[in-house]
C-alpha cells in the first residue's frame, strides 16, 4: 500500500517554501502526495501579482495562484486543489471544517503536515492549524470505536513557519531532500508571486541539512526540511 501524505496550506503557495521536499521525496518512494490549499492567498500573499498590476481583480490573481500552485506540484508529482476560502482573514465556519473532514475522511492520509499553531505575523496560518486539528479529530474519532465512519488517526506534523522561534516551533523531525532539492527550487521557480522566498528557503535546506548531519552522522544529507510532530508517534520497538 502506497503512503498518503496530506500537504494543508493556507495559502496556495505555503506547501512550496515549507514542504516541496517532502512531498517530493514522499512521491520518490512511491507514495501519494495531495496538497490542499485552504485559499489562494489572493489578498495577503500576492503583493507582486499586485504591484505589477493594480487594476487586477482578485478573480485574476486566483486564477494565477491556482497555475502556478498547479505547477509546482506537478513537478513534485502531487495533486493540487483549493477550498478557496478567501484569505486576510480567513474565517472558520462549521460547514467548512466539514468540508474539510470529509475530505480527510475520504483520503485516508497516513500523514498530514501544515502549519504551526502559532504565527504571530500572520492571520490564517493559525486558522489552518485549527482547521486541521479539529477536522483531523473528527474523521479519527478518538481512537474508540465511534457513532461516525473513523479512520486511522494520521500522524501529523507541523512544517516549518517562516519565522521558527517568534512561532514557537520546535523541530524533531528531519528529512532529507537531498535527491529532489532539484525539484524543490523548479517548484519555487513556478511562484512568481513570492520569488523573493527563494533564496531564503534554499539557504534553510542548506542549514536544516547542517543540523540532520549534525544530528544523524549522515554525511550525505546536504538538504533537509524540518518539522514538528504535533502527536507522538508509536512504534513496535525502541531499535
Ligand atoms: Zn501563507
Amino acid at each position: 500500500m502506497s503512503k498518503k501524505l496530506l500537504v494543508v496550506g493556507a495559502h496556495s503557495a505555503d506547501f512550496v517554501w515549507r514542504s516541496a521536499g517532502t512531498v517530493a521525496k514522499c512521491v520518490e518512494q512511491g507514495g501519494i502526495a495531495r496538497v490542499l490549499a485552504l485559499s489562494y492567498g489572493e489578498r495577503g500573499e500576492s503583493g507582486e501579482l499586485w504591484k505589477e498590476n493594480p487594476n487586477r481583480t482578485e478573480e485574476d490573481v486566483k486564477k494565477i495562484r491556482h497555475e502556478q500552485a498547479l505547477k509546482a506540484a506537478e513537478i513534485l508529482g502531487a495533486t493540487f486543489e483549493s477550498f478557496d476560502w478567501g484569505d486576510y482573514p480567513m474565517i472558520l465556519t462549521d460547514e467548512r471544517v466539514a468540508q474539510l473532514t470529509a475530505l480527510i475522511r475520504e483520503f485516508e492520509p497516513d500523514v498530514i503536515l501544515t502549519h504551526t499553531e502559532k504565527d504571530p505575523f500572520n492571520p490564517d496560518h493559525p486558522l489552518a492549524y485549527i482547521a486541521v486539528q479539529r477536522a483531523r479529530l473528527l474523521a479519527a474519532g478518538a481512537g474508540v470505536a465511534s457513532a461516525f465512519k473513523n479512520i486511522v488517526p494520521p500522524e501529523w506534523y507541523s512544517f516549518e513557519p517562516h519565522q521558527p522561534e517568534l512561532s514557537s516551533f520546535l523541530p524533531d523531525t528531519f528529512i532529507d531532500i537531498t535527491s529532489v532539492m532539484d525539484k524543490k527550487i523548479t517548484a519555487m521557480d513556478c511562484m512568481g508571486a513570492q520569488n523573493y522566498l527563494k533564496s531564503y528557503y534554499t539557504e534553510l535546506a542548506s542549514r536544516r541539512g547542517n543540523h540532520a548531519r549534525r544530528i544523524s552522522g549522515k554525511q550525505h544529507v546536504k538538504f533537509a526540511e524540518a518539522h514538528q510532530s504535533m502527536v507522538p508517534r508509536v512504534l513496535a520497538n525502541i531499535v
